[in-house]
C-alpha cells in the first residue's frame, strides 16, 4: 500500500518515498517555550506523530525530530519580568509542553534538539554561509541575502511584494535589502548570548532550525512539518539558508503543513471559560477526547475548536469504550492484533483521520452485532490495533466510564464512598440522610438504581440533570 502525502513544495499528492528506506528523516518545529502551549500548538505532535508511528510500521528505521526553541526575545521578556534566568523558564515550559503532550497520547519523539545546546553548528553554517556569499555581518548582525538565493518565495508562492509585507519586515541601515533576514544579532549585556566572529549575541529563529536538522538528521531529510502558518517566512527562510550551505543540495524532500484552529464559532462556556491552554484543557476533559478531537478533522484543513466539539468526542468514545466494555470478556492479544487494512488505507492517503475514525464507528458496529467467540475476539482485536495506532481506546473500559462525567473529572472512589454512606444510612433507617446523598450524586451527574444485587450506578451525562449550577 502506497503512503501518499500532500507536499506543500509541489502543491501535489505524492507516493512518499524515502531517500533511505532503512533511515527515514522527519523534522517538526517545535514550541518556543515561554508559556503553557495552546490547545493549536498541540495539532502538529498530535498529526506529525501519528505521521511518525506510520512510518515506523512501514520501514525499518525511523528518526523523528521535533526541535525546542529555548532562545528567543519572548523568553527573555519571560525571564526578565519573572526576574529569573532563562533556563528557569524554558526549563519549566520544557517539562510542561512534554507533559500536556505526554496527556494527549503523543509519544516523545526519537530526537529533541535544544537550540542552546547547539550554538557552535549555529555560528558555523552561518560562517558557511557568508564563505559562499548568501549572507553578510553588519554592526554584529549577520543577514541572510534573499537576493543571493533565486528561489526564495517558491514553497509559499509569494511575490517579493507579498514577502515583505507577510514578513512585517524590519527596515534597518545594516540590511542590503528589506527582505534580508536575521541569521545572528547583537545581545547587550542583559540578555543571554554567545561569544561568535561577530561578537556576543544570539542566534535568530530560523537558523536554529536549520542547524539543528543538518547537526541531528543529515543534509537531506525526508519530510519537515510544521503548521501552515510557519510557511513563510520560517520554512521558507530555513529552505534557502539549508541549502545554500548545503551548496544546493535539497534540504527537505516532502514538506507538511497542518491547518490551524478556527475559535471564531467557539461559545462561551460559563463553567469553563474561554479555555485553550493544553494545561488546563487536560484537566477539565479527558484528554483522549482533546486527541479524538483534534484528530476528528483532516490535519490540512482548519479545525473549529469549540465545547460542542469536545464534548461529541466525549461521546464517540464513550460509545466505542461501552462497545469494548460488552466485549470485556473476550481475551484477544492486542499488541498481535492486525491493524484492519480499511484504516491504515485511510491513514495512507494523506493521513486521512475523518475516515479512519469513521472506519473505527463501523467496526464497533461490527463488534457489537459479532456473534460467537471467535468473531467477537476478531472485531476486539481489530477495534484495539486500530485505536492504538490512532493513540485512542487504550485505557480499560470501565475505568472510562467511571472516570468522567458532564466533561468534568469525577472520582469513581468518591462515588462508591457516597453511595457506601447511603446504604448505611437506609439501614439505620435514616432515610431523611439517605435521599440526600441520592440528591448530592445527582448533582454530581451519577444516577443510582437499586437492584436486588445492590446499587448500581451510572453517568447521567445526557441526561436532562445538569450538574450544580
Ligand atoms: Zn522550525
Amino acid at each position: 500500500m502506497d503512503l501518499m502525502l500532500h507536499n506543500t513544495l509541489t502543491r501535489q499528492r505524492e507516493r512518499f518515498t524515502p531517500g533511505d528506506p532503512a533511515r527515514v528523516t522527519m523534522y517538526v518545529c517545535g514550541p518556543t517555550v515561554y508559556n503553557y502551549v495552546h490547545i493549536g500548538n498541540a495539532r502538529p505532535p498530535v498529526v506529525f506523530g501519528l505521521l511518525a508511528d506510520l512510518l515506523r510500521r512501514r520501514y525499518p528505521g525511523v528518526l523523528y525530530a521535533r526541535n525546542i526553541t529555548d532562545v528567543d526575545d519572548k523568553i527573555n521578556a519571560a525571564a526578565k519580568a519573572a526576574g529569573v534566568p532563562i533556563g528557569t523558564i524554558t526549563g519549566r515550559y520544557t517539562t510542561a509542553y512534554r507533559d500536556d503532550m505526554g496527556a494527549l497520547g503523543v509519544a516523545p519523539p526519537d530526537l529533541e534538539p535544544h537550540a542552546t545546546a547547539h550554538i557552535p553548528q549555529i555560528v558555523a553554517m552561518i560562517e558557511r554561509l557568508i564563505a559562499s556569499g548568501n549572507a553578510y555581518a553588519a554592526e554584529g548582525h549577520v543577514l541572510f541575502a534573499v537576493a543571493s538565493f533565486p528561489e526564495y518565495g517558491r514553497l509559499s508562492r509569494r511575490s517579493t511584494d507579498e514577502m515583505l509585507a507577510g514578513a512585517r519586515v524590519e527596515v534597518a541601515p545594516y540590511k542590503r535589502d528589506p527582505g534580508d533576514f536575521v541569521l545572528w544579532k547583537p545581545s547587550p549585556e542583559d540578555l543571554p548570548g554567545w561569544e561568535s566572529p561577530w561578537g556576543r549575541g544570539r542566534p535568530g529563529w530560523h537558523i536554529e532550525c536549520s542547524a539543528m536538522s543538518e547537526a541531528r538528521l543529515g543534509e537531506t531529510i525526508d519530510i519537515h512539518a510544521g503548521g501552515i502558518d510557519l510557511t513563510f517566512p520560517h520554512h521558507e527562510n530555513e529552505i534557502a539558508q539549508s541549502t545554500c550551505a548545503h551548496g544546493g543540495r535539497t534540504f527537505a524532500r516532502y514538506w507538511l503543513h497542518n491547518g490551524l484552529l478556527n475559535f471564531e464559532g467557539r461559545k462561551m462556556s460559563k463553567s469553563l471559560g474561554n479555555v485553550t491552554l493544553v494545561h488546563d484543557l487536560v484537566r477539565q476533559h479527558p484528554p483522549e477526547a482533546l486527541r479524538l478531537a483534534l484528530l476528528s478533522a483532516h490535519y490540512r484543513q482548519p479545525l473549529d475548536w469549540t465545547d460542542g466539539l469536545i464534548e461529541q468526542s466525549v461521546r464517540t468514545l464513550d460509545r466505542l469504550y461501552a462497545t469494548l466494555a460488552e466485549l470485556v470478556d473476550v481475551e484477544v492479544d492486542a499488541a498481535r492484533a492486525p491493524l484492519p487494512a480499511s484504516v491504515e488505507a485511510a491513514l495512507c492517503d494523506d493521513l486521512n483521520t475523518p475516515i479512519a475514525l469513521a472506519e473505527i464507528a463501523r467496526l464497533a458496529g461490527e463488534a457489537r452485532k459479532a456473534d460467537g467467540p471467535a468473531a467477537r475476539a476478531a472485531r476486539k482485536g481489530e477495534l484495539l490495533a486500530a485505536g492504538r495506532l490512532l493513540g485512542l481506546l487504550q485505557q480499560d473500559p470501565v475505568a472510562w466510564a467511571a472516570q468522567f462525567t458532564r466533561g468534568t473529572v469525577v472520582d469513581a472512589v468518591a462515588i462508591e464512598a457516597l453511595i457506601e454512606r447511603r446504604r448505611d444510612a437506609k439501614q439505620a433507617r435514616d432515610f431523611a440522610a439517605a435521599d440526600a446523598i441520592r440528591v448530592q450524586l445527582r448533582d454530581m451527574g451519577v444516577l443510582i438504581e437499586d437492584t436486588p444485587q445492590g446499587v448500581r450506578w451510572k453517568l447521567a451525562r445526557d441526561g436532562a440533570t445538569p450538574g450544580p449550577a
